[in-house]
């Protein structure tokens, strides 16, 4: 019987695995051009740290966790996102104490949510992300967020849409989940269950709400502007201004409010949308947090970060053709013509990889129709063609597949030779 993948899962295969790391890898050198350095936190963790970090009113939290008991009967849980284990990292490996503040990590793998599966939206799914602790300043608040553009930018993206909101600070949620929890209270027979439990557990959430009739009666809600600390206003503005300083456009959406809770003051999110008009929800999204360091029993530590997840921003790279020149196949594709070459063409071929060029052969006489085929197949650059005339000189055929330009070249001076002829056409790394 054939087993299919877990539902909400996938295989990630050639050509799709290499747009994936060059996605990773152009968000890394983004991360550290900015300073940051990479955290590779474990995949598990003990429930308590989402449950705590993340938090309990969270969607995540409440109805998404893979979380199960060990053998030994400890209630561990698949990260749902980062932030929470990343902020328990650094409490466990004392980083707030043996590194400068602030501390900058970013961090990239797989996060598990039990969400119905559809369009951007998968159980498994991956995440990039940065973290910044041990800083309060609004300058840092507007440097992750320039980062975040930057690297968009550099994936090639040109329409983005920044969303921007405050959340103020817990003085200033404390009158606003006041305000909004009358306000709701009075219409709470006309909205969705899960409302229900939104205003017990934390009215603001229901201002997120995706239910067309509670967003018609969440429109008309008491907006944050109007219980801002002065603090946490002046703090926005602060973030604000220098966002205009750097030319980043942005809309203030006073619905924004992030699924998670440890969030407080600036939350930000980014959308594009494709040629098709295929929504695949926001693509990345963050903001500033205060308490998280203390919950796992560290410092009174101020952060900021933000995640994206890299299966939406694959499929609309894919869609605005931004994929095309991720290269996935070999350098050189050797070919043996006849029995008698197959065993120089597999020494050969051995001898190029070790000169640092991806290379294949055949191990088995075919016909040039077919060699070429398979070269093809393979995403081959370049092809090596070596029959009995060649061995017994010493040389061999370098033909480029693209140009269909060929030589003959001495195994000699291969070494030089391939250099040459991928200088001009670079090699895959
Ligand atoms: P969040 O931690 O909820 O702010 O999510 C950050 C980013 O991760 C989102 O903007 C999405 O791009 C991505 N993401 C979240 N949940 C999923 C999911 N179930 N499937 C795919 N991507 C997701």
């Amino acid at each position: 019987m054939e087993i299919a993948p877990v539902k909400g899962t996938h295989d990630v295969v050639g050509q799709e695995a290499a747009e994936a790391r060059y996605i990773e890898m152009v968000l890394s050198s983004v991360a550290e051009l900015y300073g940051y350095r990479e955290i590779i936190p474990p995949t598990l963790e003990y429930t308590d740290v989402f449950a705590r970090g993340t938090g309990s009113s969270s969607d995540v939290v409440r109805k998404e966790m893979y979380t199960f008991l060990d053998k030994n009967g400890r209630s561990v849980t698949l990260r749902p996102e980062f932030t929470a284990g990343v902020a328990r990292a650094v409490v466990s490996g004392k980083l707030y104490a043996t590194s400068e503040a602030p501390i900058k990590l970013y961090y990239h793998g797989p996060a598990f949510r039990y969400e119905r599966p559809q369009l951007g939206r998968y159980r498994q799914f991956s995440q990039f992300g940065v973290e910044c602790l041990g800083s309060d300043a609004a300058e840092v608040d507007a440097e992750t967020i320039l980062l975040a553009m930057q690297a968009f930018q550099m994936l090639g993206f040109k329409d983005l849409h920044l969303k921007v909101n405050t959340i103020g600070d817990a003085k200033t949620r404390e009158g606003y989940r006041a305000a909004l929890k009358a306000y709701f209270g009075a219409h709470i027979d006309e909205m969705c269950d899960d409302c229900h439990e939104r205003l017990r557990l934390n009215p603001m959430r229901i201002l997120d709400c995706k239910v067309e009739a509670d967003r018609k009666i969440a429109a008309n809600a008491p907006k944050i502007e109007g219980y801002l600390s002065a603090e946490s206003e002046k703090r926005y503005y602060r973030t604000l201004s220098l966002l205009n300083d750097f030319g980043i456009g942005y809309e203030k959406d006073e619905a924004l409010v992030r699924g998670l809770d440890y969030y407080s003051e600036i939350v930000f999110e980014i959308h594009a949308k494709g040629p098709s008009g295929a929504d695949y929800g926001a693509l990345g999204g963050g903001g500033h947090y205060d308490g998280l360091i203390e919950q796992f029993g560290g410092p009174k530590m101020a952060g900021v970060g933000f995640a994206v997840g890299l299966e939406r921003i694959q499929s609309l790279m894919k869609e605005e053709k931004l994929l095309e020149e991720v290269p996935s196949g070999i350098d050189l594709y050797v070919m043996p013509v006849g029995e008698g070459a197959l065993e120089e063409a597999f020494r050969l071929t051995e001898a190029v990889r070790l000169l640092g060029y991806s290379a294949e052969t055949p191990f088995a006489a075919l016909k040039m129709g077919s060699l070429f085929k398979k070269a093809e197949k393979r995403g081959a650059k370049f092809a090596l063609i070596l029959g009995d005339d060649e061995i017994s000189k010493g040389v061999a055929q370098l033909k480029n597949l693209k140009t269909k330009e060929q030589k003959e070249i001495k195994l000699d001076d291969l070494e030089a030779t391939l250099d040459e002829a991928f200088g001009e056409e670079g090699h895959a790394e």
